[in-house]
């Protein structure tokens, strides 16, 4: 048995198919909690609904638990001394604390039919009373149980709710916490698959692998007071709890899929870094209590404080996760963005061009301060990945005038002068094409511009001479000259 004061906690998804971000944000709040009582962070994957089962659902939520920089220390592929981590591998051992609670009577057999549970039920309804099984198998003596096990008649079982008043416990986050046991059902533990229920298999699962404090969202809390009298059956510690708040949409409607993405995978499919994300839906409960809002993860572990979490529900704003994700980008290195860029051309449509680390980086440091995502470079300025297609039809109306083809022939011509040329030389060569032809400098950027990029706006006109090289802007010069048709 672990030390009682060592810290263990858990993230204990059931695998629907992807991580839900209310999903990240309570692995997130127990991920810095273990790292920063240097405890444990186990993760355990609830899979005892098999209606529910997804084939792949385990690999993918450790992939995207993996991509936010979430490590577990132990927990299903990497083991851990109170192995297994899968539920429904674990079926044994709740079948045999099942049998404890019968034994101290602390739970019963219930041979009801779905049918008659499904008559009850509707009965109850039409009298307005709240639906709870009648407890007709709690009567039942010794030799009915026997005659019904012994014709295999299937069954359930429950957890006998005693009779007291009320339930208490103490939360981190909410403080004392009270239910009346008339609201609670007979909850069934064990179903007659042999499966048990969510409450019995987390909490013989929280108890057997000694974890201190149970982090879980809101929606959890009516559980709690069915999980808190499963521990005094058992006669176990109960651990510590901390349910963190809601989180809501910003019309304050609890978070849904109809008014945004609400899975992990989605937002790393558009390109949010995952630091951005980490530090977004840290904020989603919980603040710092100082103006500080950019976070890196390090920061985070020494600050986050379970006492410092909200009860509030907690607004999920995009906008500010659009801003973090800029931050976080303008924040990185040159370097580190070139690895960043790399990983996304291989994914795009050019994955089989190649480009030197060179180009790559002075197209970087030309887009970094226009670009809020990576997939930014590629899709804001795609003609650093190749000579345009096509021509903005809006600028070619506006900007490319009769005399364009000429005055760009002129522009070429000086441009062949060039020797080795940087970005000031262009930009010479451009004034004294214009000197010569007696029109401004605006107009020739203008045109030349919409030749090399096929659009109207960007970073500096040179800068993409420069980036493309003489010979490249040159040859797009006279592409241009012959594909433009003048309006
Ligand atoms: N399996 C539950 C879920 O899917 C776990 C709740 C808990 O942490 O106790 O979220």
């Amino acid at each position: 048995m672990a030390n009682l004061k060592s810290i263990r906690v858990r993230f204990a998804p059931s695998p629907t198919g992807y991580l839900h971000v209310g999903g990240l944000r309570t692995a997130l709040y127990n991920y810095l909690f273990a790292r920063k009582h240097k405890g444990v962070f186990v993760l355990r994957i609830e899979d005892t609904d098999r209606t529910r089962y997804v084939e792949g659902a385990v690999e993918n939520l450790i992939e995207t638990l993996h991509w936010a920089g979430l490590e577990y220390d132990e927990g299903p592929v990497k083991g851990g001394s109170y192995a297994p981590y899968i539920q429904s591998q674990r079926l044994e051992i709740y079948k045999r604390h099942v049998d404890m609670l019968l034994e101290k009577r602390k739970a019963y057999r219930c041979f009801c039919t779905p049918e008659r549970l499904e008559e009850m039920r509707k009965q109850q309804e039409k009298i307005g009373a709240s639906s709870k099984y009648d407890r007709r198998c709690l009567k039942l003596i010794q030799s009915e149980i026997q005659a019904n096990l012994s014709k295999g008649v299937p069954f359930v079982v429950r957890m006998k709710i005693p009779d007291v008043p009320t339930i208490q416990f103490n939360d981190i986050i909410r403080g004392k916490v009270e239910f009346a046991s008339e609201m609670l059902d007979d909850q069934v533990l064990l179903k007659s698959d042999g499966y048990p229920t969510y409450h019995l298999a987390n909490v013989v699962d929280d108890h057997l692998m000694d974890i201190s404090h149970v982090i879980r969202g809101e929606e959890w809390l009516s559980s709690t007071p069915k999980h808190v009298l499963l521990y005094q059956h058992f006669g176990w510690q109960l651990p510590v709890f901390a349910h963190l708040p809601l989180l809501l949409n910003p019309d304050r409607s609890k978070l849904s899929k109809r008014q945004g993405d609400v899975a992990v995978e989605d937002y790393r499919a558009k390109g949010y870094l995952p630091e951005a994300l980490i530090n977004f839906v840290a904020f989603l409960g919980w603040n710092p209590g100082t103006e500080q809002e950019f976070f890196y993860f390090d920061e985070l572990i020494n600050q986050f404080l379970l006492e410092h979490v909200n009860k509030a529900g907690a607004i999920f704003n995009i906008e500010k996760l659009n801003w973090m994700n800029f931050e976080h980008l303008r924040k990185k290195s040159d370097e580190d963005v070139l690895q960043l860029l790399r990983s996304e051309l291989a994914q795009s449509r050019y994955k089989h061009v190649h480009f030197d680390d060179d180009y790559l980086q002075r197209v970087i440091t030309a887009m970094r301060d226009r670009v809020s995502f990576i997939n930014d470079f590629i899709e804001k300025s795609p003609y650093f990945f190749e000579a345009p297609v096509e021509y903005d039809k809006e600028v070619v109306k506006k900007r490319w005038k009769k005399d364009a083809p000429n005055h760009l022939k002129k522009l070429v011509e000086e441009f062949l002068q060039l020797q080795n040329p940087r970005k000031e030389d262009y930009e010479t060569a451009l004034h004294r094409t214009a000197e010569s032809l007696k029109i401004s400098n605006g107009q020739l950027i203008h045109a030349a511009r919409l030749a090399v990029s096929g659009v109207g706006a960007g970073p500096g006109l040179y800068d993409i001479l420069y980036i493309l090289g003489k010979e490249e802007s040159v040859q797009r010069i006279n592409t241009a000259i012959e594909k433009i048709k003048s309006v």
